[in-house]
């Protein structure tokens, strides 16, 4: 996609969001960095052999983009909104471009990325984005697996202005677990309000609390041996990456969400 496309998806939902003018310049200026400075990642060349290159940015790996979505929840979570905002719009770069059907062997890709550079980001997209959000790593991930490379330049700007809004609005969503399922909260992403005013907060001893209620394992100081003992157990996993996204967890990661 191009620069403009991004930072035009960028902008609308920083309107939707109500997101201050320093918060939207980072917003966008994140959504074309990818371009400017590279990720780094292993590839494979025809002849087999591995190397380190530029990340792809039309099939990026899932991982990439869910480590920048971690970035942006931790430093969320850490008050640190202009951080928080800039590693998100890094990541919503890759899953705009993912959105992009680039023909055989990209022959189609310039003049694909034109037509999609004329049409603006549809409102609808970003509402319906915004609505269907559940604060969850899970909830980012499933967006990155769902997004399909598109040929019609109007859906690709659709599936990209959409899944991107989901995606933030899940990221910079409530701050602890007990917000989550607060009335409060329900209105407040309904009527497309960001809530910065918990930024920074701490997290609430209550949130932890009601957490503990869904998932006791958390409560036991064995945690780690807990892990060791449900290794197999994926729902466990989830609930830890749960936790973790609500800042909850302590250390017990298996590392995937590295960047
Ligand atoms: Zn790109």
């Amino acid at each position: 996609m191009k620069w403009k496309s991004h930072t035009a998806i960028a902008r609308a939902i920083a309107a939707e969001m109500n997101l201050p003018d320093e918060l939207e310049r980072a917003f966008c200026a994140g959504s074309i960095e990818p371009d400017k400075r590279p990720d780094l990642a292993y590839r494979v060349s025809k002849g087999g052999r591995a190397y380190v290159g530029r990340a792809p940015h039309h099939m990026p790996s899932t991982g990439t983009i869910m480590a920048y979505a971690w970035r942006a929840r931790k430093a969320y979570l850490a008050g640190n909104d202009y951080w928080a905002i800039k590693s998100l719009g890094r990541g919503l770069h890759y899953v705009q471009d993912k959105c992009v059907h680039t023909g055989f062997r990209g022959w189609k890709h310039d003049a694909r990325e034109s037509d999609i550079a004329d049409i603006a980001p549809p409102r609808r997209a970003v509402r319906e984005g915004i609505e269907m959000a559940k604060c969850s790593p899970r909830f980012v991930r499933d967006c990155i697996t769902a997004v399909r490379p598109r040929k019609d330049p109007r859906k690709a700007m659709y599936d990209a202005t959409m899944f991107s809004s989901a995606i933030f609005a899940s990221v910079i969503g409530p701050v602890d677990a007990e917000e989550r399922f607060s009335a409060e909260y329900e209105r407040a992403i309904k009527g497309h309000r960001c809530r910065y005013a918990a930024a920074g907060a701490m997290l609430a001893v209550s949130g932890a609390a009601a957490y503990a209620i869904e998932e006791p394992l958390l409560l036991l100081p064995g945690a780690l041996a807990a892990v060791a003992a449900v290794r197999i157990n994926p729902a466990f996993y989830r609930a830890m990456d749960e936790a973790e996204w609500f800042g909850l967890e302590p250390k017990a990661r298996r590392g995937s969400s590295g960047p």
